[in-house]
């Protein structure tokens, strides 16, 4: 194996690995050569692309190997790199349109470098030191890391352990001297068969009848047992027909597979948490607190889709009227919203024992919690903008057509200054971010991506500071407010409330 050192040497990783992937009911031979899967693939390459032409702000300096490797697999030591982080993320969003797959193995690696920490601290294990040897070989080859949390988790209302059947979360089988085994099914994993190795952790708090489902672990994706079944992606198999026009976006594309494991091993240098079930919360809560702010990725799609809302637009010859202007201004104002939110988390980043820095919760919450809808506003008023066509228009065959093309350009032309085709490409990248592959990434991911929207109302109730507020207005209301047992001071010497763990 050697390192990889841009898009190109990336892609040349995944040939010949022989994973079990299936898309329409067959075995796909070669997953880089996919017309449909290779979009997704293009999105990560652009990231090691990223890496050469901007190195300052997609690579770091190794603290293991002294070279460069990609910004995905830092762990942060500043409130600065917290905030390069989302910079990178914007940028890409922007240079891809689309979700380029690599923040929650990114996310994965700080939350768990902290937790592993201080669950050695807690019960004198040794998962922080085997994690950083596991960090080292991933910067050796420069490579990518998937995160896979979420569960298939069958009925909603049960634990673990509660469930009819037991593999509707991952779990332990088997113990030996060597590792472990382990089955289940991990949904909706972004970029698991792009990834080289793919990290498996629990997805929600656990008790000590789930023991066995408090597994963390770094598994190859080509490991045994492992089966990809691929997610269809709306108008997806556009991607397969001829010519680049209706696709959208024929370059880039998202990718998220269901991933069944069937007794897969988990060697002991790779398992970084077995069994302590106390401390799944505390992994959950850091990794999503991580990637709700990582969702500032939305704002760089969305400055790609307020692009084409100004173009279509200025097509149509309607730039000029006042309504549009504060169309597009009201956009730019959600957007800005998005990554306002997620990038002052990273600035309130502080430092955790391990020397990682987490980024704030609070604000992490709300940005994901904004993401969840207002991209959809933002979609709603591209749609406004472009005019019916971005649902009706004729396909490319028919463009192209002897007969019946010529008539098409003619009747689809709108201001002069732009060809009838501009306007149709325009049209067609409105179409896929809005209702076509795109606006997987770009509307449902930003619905339940990190979390459906209630768990981070969840988050909010707990971090309100009702307590700490209505004295505040008590206090100025001359009612006399008498020092409570639950109030801690903080280093402003402001009052807060204690936040219990309340789930
Ligand atoms: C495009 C996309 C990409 C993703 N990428 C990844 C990834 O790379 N890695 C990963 O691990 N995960 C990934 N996810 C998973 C994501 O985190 C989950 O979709 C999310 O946590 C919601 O889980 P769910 O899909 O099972 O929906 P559900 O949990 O079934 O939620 C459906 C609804 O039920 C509600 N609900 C759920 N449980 C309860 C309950 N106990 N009581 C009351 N209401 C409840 C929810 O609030 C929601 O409204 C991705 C998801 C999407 C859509
Ligand atoms: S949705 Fe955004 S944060 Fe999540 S992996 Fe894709 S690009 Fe990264």
């Amino acid at each position: 194996m050697k390192k990889i050192t841009d898009g190109k040497s990336y892609i040349d990783s995944l040939r010949n690995r022989n994973l079990i992937v299936y898309l329409f009911g067959e075995k796909v031979k070669e997953p880089v050569d996919h017309k449909m899967i290779r979009p997704s693939i293009n999105a990560i390459a652009k990231t090691y692309d990223l890496a050469i032409s901007n190195p300052d702000l997609a690579s770091v300096v190794s603290p293991f190997t002294g070279e460069r490797v990609s910004r995905f697999l830092h762990v942060c030591t500043s409130a600065e790199e917290l905030v390069l982080q989302n910079k990178m993320q914007r940028k890409l969003g922007q240079l891809t349109g689309t979700c380029f797959q690599r923040c929650v193995g990114m996310d994965a690696f700080n939350s768990l470098y902290s937790v592993t920490y201080e669950m050695d601290e807690v019960n004198g294990s040794v998962y922080h030191s085997k994690l950083k040897e596991f960090l080292k070989f991933m910067h050796q080859y420069n490579l990518v890391l998937g995160g896979a949390m979420t569960d298939v988790k069958g009925d909603r209302s049960l634990a673990p352990h509660q469930q009819e059947d037991p593999d509707m979360f991952l779990h332990i089988n088997k113990r030996t001297d060597k590792g472990v085994y382990v089955s289940g099914a991990k949904a909706h994993q972004t970029g698991c068969i792009n990834s080289h190795w793919m990290m498996v952790m629990p997805t929600m708090r656990l008790s000590e009848a789930d023991k066995d489902y408090a597994i963390v672990g770094a598994v190859p994706v080509t490991a045994e047992g492992i089966t990809y079944i691929y997610g269809r992606q709306s108008c997806d198999t556009r991607s397969m027909e001829e010519g680049s026009i209706d696709v959208g976006n024929a370059e880039y594309g998202g990718q998220e597979a269901m991933v069944l494991f069937d007794n897969v091993f988990i060697a002991n240098e790779h398992i970084f948490m077995d069994g302590e079930y106390d401390f799944a919360a505390l992994l959950v809560e850091r990794f999503t607190t991580y990637h709700r702010r990582s969702y500032v990725c939305k704002s760089g799609v969305g400055d790609v889709l307020i692009g084409a809302a100004a173009s279509i637009a200025e097509m149509n010859g309607v730039e000029k009227a006042s309504h549009i202007k504060d169309k597009l201004v009201q956009m730019s104002h959600l957007n800005e919203t998005i990554y306002a939110t997620g990038i002052a988390s990273s600035y309130q980043g502080f430092k955790t024992k391990s020397g990682c820095y987490q980024c704030d919760d609070m604000l992490s919450n709300v940005c994901k919690h904004h993401v969840t809808k207002l991209p959809f506003e933002m979609a709603q008023i591209s749609q406004d903008l472009a005019g019916g066509f971005v649902s009706t228009l004729p396909s490319e065959k028919d463009l192209n057509h002897p007969e019946i093309g010529k008539l098409l350009k003619k009747y689809l032309k709108g201001s002069s200054r732009f060809s009838s085709e501009e306007r149709i490409r325009i049209l067609r990248l409105i179409e896929n971010m809005t209702m076509g592959r795109n606006a997987v990434g770009y509307l449902t991911e930003s619905v339940h991506g990190a979390g459906s929207p209630q768990a981070q109302r969840v988050q909010i109730g707990r971090m309100m500071q009702l307590e700490y507020k209505k004295r505040l207005a008590k206090s100025l209301a001359g009612i006399e407010v008498k020092t409570d047992k639950n109030m801690i001071i903080n280093e402003l010497g402001d009052y807060f409330e204690r936040v219990f763990d309340t789930n």
